[in-house]
């Protein structure tokens, strides 16, 4: 068989940062230096090319544009490479690596996100072992074919799906976390890969991206004190094409009319309300108790067990593919790439 040939694609982030020891400060790594740095690399048994964003980014600075960039280097080198590494800041690592997911239909090779809680010239750096075992998964390959074919998201030993992850941790090396969905690949002694819970994609069909990503959408945390006043003044934004709702528990907000009524309002424009719940496991199950009743009798979407992550980036992706409001709402509630039970 012959060596598998991943692209490593840069994006910025801790991961590619190296510490100045003259003066102790961390700056931008030269990607091209990269080998150098991590002799171990000469030691896979696979093909390495990279491929670098001209100006690397801490993921703060993400936005969908870089989303559409990096989608265009994944469809235009797809027939080229056998799998995808892509080094990203942790801090909205689970934000783009959900967003590509719903972009990249038909995806059938892996793509993994990984990335670092210390660069990768520190002593005592993660980055390595990330870096590493990231490319040996998306290098993996049994008789049928690449044994990923789905976004993944790489860290601290274990491959989760990307649409499940979220970064829960700004200290420790376990920065992420999947409460909802297993991790699909254990990286101890050998690689283990969870194999019923892997995606296998149709293989006669092709990849199909999508990049009209629609950002009109407010996102909308429920807290106790939230007042008719603040809820009208943020409702109140002229453009918006969305509402995402993070609610208490299993879906509950309060019973107070006024938030019904302004939901109502929305919904009779024909802007779709999604709710999530602000856990960060479990799922939303409305009329469970009475006070989600009234948002699922008005036609509240239920975003059932998806992060705030996959939940954001999937209402951009449906919101730009034109459907009408049943449209909508049949694939919001359905799994499109695993993103929900
Ligand atoms: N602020 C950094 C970033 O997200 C943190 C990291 O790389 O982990 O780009």
């Amino acid at each position: 068989m012959k060596q598998p040939n991943i692209l490593l694609i840069y994006t910025g982030g801790t991961i590619g940062m190296i510490k100045d020891f003259n003066t102790g400060a961390l700056k931008n790594f030269n990607f091209d230096e990269l080998l150098k740095h991590i002799p171990e690399l000469r030691l896979l048994d696979c093909t390495i090319e990279t491929f670098s964003f001209s100006h690397p980014i801490d993921s703060s600075n993400m936005n969908p544009n870089y989303w559409i960039a990096l989608a265009d280097v994944l469809e235009s080198n797809y027939n080229r490479f056998d799998g995808f590494v892509i080094l990203h800041g942790s801090d909205t690592m689970a934000y783009s690596a959900s967003a590509l997911s719903f972009m990249l239909e038909g995806l059938a090779k892996p793509v993994i996100f990984t990335g670092s809680q210390l660069p990768i010239g520190d002593l005592r750096t993660d980055a390595k072992e990330n870096l590493i075992t990231s490319i040996q998964i998306a290098a993996a390959q049994n008789e049928k074919g690449p044994m990923i074919q789905e976004v993944g998201l790489y860290f601290e030993y274990k491959l989760y799906r990307a649409n499940r992850a979220t970064k829960i941790n700004a200290e420790h090396f376990e920065a992420f976390a999947s409460l909802n969905y297993p991790p699909l690949v254990e990286s101890g002694v050998h690689l283990v890969f969870n194999e019923p819970k892997l995606i296998r994609s149709d293989r006669k069909s092709n990849l199909m991206v999508h990049k009209n990503m629609v950002t009109q959408i407010v996102l909308l945390k429920m807290f106790p004190g939230l007042e008719e006043e603040m809820l009208n003044h943020m409702l109140s934004f002229k453009g918006m094409k969305g509402l995402i709702m993070e609610t208490f528990g299993s879906g509950n907000v309060t019973n107070e009319p006024w938030l019904v009524n302004a939901l109502q309002g929305i919904i009779a424009k024909g802007i779709p309300v999604v709710n999530i719940t602000q856990c960060p496991g479990g799922s939303v199950s409305m009329g469970l108790y009475e006070t989600s009743v009234d948002l699922k009798r008005i036609g509240v979407i239920s975003g059932k067990d998806m992060t705030t992550e996959a939940a954001l980036t999937k209402m951009m992706y449906l919101l730009g593919r034109g459907l009408s409001s049943e449209e909508f709402k049949e694939n919001f509630e359905t799994s499109l790439r695993g993103e929900l039970s």
